[in-house]
């Protein structure tokens, strides 16, 4: 007789909860719940008037093994695309060091688009788009997960992959780890997006810019396969996008446009398209342990980014950790 397969709610359709749904589907029978009617989570892309804008993860790197041989089979799709930026590091509006990237420590893009990491993962999976996620309750043997308008039932497992501030205002307080949760912090910051008809002349594409309100600034358009017109990704720094999260969009996109003439030098107030994103929850500090979010005995569990690092590469592995210890429990 075959055995019946678990059931098993993933909520977030982030890159940890595609992977984790990816790597448990051999062994469960696997939904995952998005709030958002896009695939990707923060390794977003947002498109309009024909441009197109990586306005939340800019690039990642591989410093793992298991990490570089995913990479490998991802950039062997071509879903994936290492990026040779002309890259500097800009101080108070000068430039101090500049370099080109290249093989001997590859920095990679979804192509084409950063949402592309996302579409690709989900492309064997049950993901329903547009459901936020309410609350999750056990009331007997199995979890139930609820949206405003519909409740889901039958699960054995929860495994919840979104920012730990979220996940906590939906988890059953009476969790053991959900104490540990309110340690986890995670930083805000502003993506402010520039599309041009005409290219602007800068002699980089990427900068790591300190001494300024801005912490990073990517020439879009020079990733590989964009194919566009000329486009900017210009980031806040975290400590600003906190004390301003709550100001006007057009004082928090005019100080940063302000900012960015600065550093490179020229007027840029003629972009046919301008938007501002408030990324609450972007970025999260390092971890000297990774965050093991685990309860066996109710089968729920936490895991994201945040549990390592705010980073892609976090991300996959936090999934992994967590994958290959639920196989244990579950198959
Ligand atoms: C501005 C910015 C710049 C960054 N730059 C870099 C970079 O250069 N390099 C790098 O490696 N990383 C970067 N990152 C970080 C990187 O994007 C993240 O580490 C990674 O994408 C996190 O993936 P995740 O799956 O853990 O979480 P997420 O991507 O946050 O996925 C969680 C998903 O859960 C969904 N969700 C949330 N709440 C609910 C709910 N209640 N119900 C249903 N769904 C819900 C969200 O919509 C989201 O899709 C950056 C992030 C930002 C915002």
């Amino acid at each position: 007789m075959s055995k019946h397969k678990p059931k098993i709610a993933i909520i977030g359709a982030g890159i940890a909860g595609l992977n984790l749904a990816n790597l448990l589907a051999e062994v469960a029978e696997i939904v995952v719940f998005e709030k958002s009617d896009k695939l990707g989570g923060r390794a977003a892309t947002h498109h309009a008037n024909g441009f197109s804008f990586d306005h939340g993860a800019q690039f990642f790197t591989a410093k793992s093994k298991v990490f570089q041989a995913f990479v490998k089979a991802l950039e062997a799709e071509q879903v994936i695309a290492q990026w040779d930026a002309r890259f500097v590091e800009v101080a108070g509006g000068e430039i101090h060091s500049q370099r080109e990237w290249d093989d001997e420590f590859p920095h990679y893009v979804g192509t084409p688009a950063m949402n592309a990491i996302g579409q690709h993962l989900a492309k064997n999976l049950d993901v329903r788009l547009n459901q936020l996620i309410v609350s999750i309750k056990k009331p007997n043997a199995h979890w139930i997960v609820e949206t405003a308008q519909a409740k889901y039932e039958g699960f054995d497992w929860v495994l919840v992959t979104i920012p730990a501030a979220q996940a906590q205002a939906i988890l059953p307080e009476s969790l053991d780890f959900n104490a540990h949760l309110d340690d986890v912090l995670m930083q805000p910051c502003f993506a402010l997006m520039l599309g041009y008809e005409a290219p602007k002349v800068l002699d980089w594409d990427a900068a790591f810019v300190s001494k300024s309100i801005l912490s990073w600034i990517s020439v879009n358009s020079s990733k590989p396969n964009r194919g566009e017109p000329f486009t900017m990704v210009a980031l806040s720094r975290n400590d600003w996008a906190g004390d301003n999260f709550d100001q006007p969009e057009s004082e928090i996109a005019d100080a940063m446009l302000l900012a960015l003439e600065v550093i490179v030098g020229q007027k840029l107030e003629d972009a046919s398209y301008l938007k501002l994103k408030r990324w609450k929850y972007a970025n999260a500090p390092r971890k000297d342990e990774p965050l093991e979010m685990i309860d066996y005995a109710s089968q729920i569990a936490c895991c994201g980014d945040w549990c390592m690092s705010g980073k892609i590469e976090s991300a996959l592995m936090a999934s992994w950790q967590l994958a290959n210890k639920l196989k244990d429990v579950i198959s």
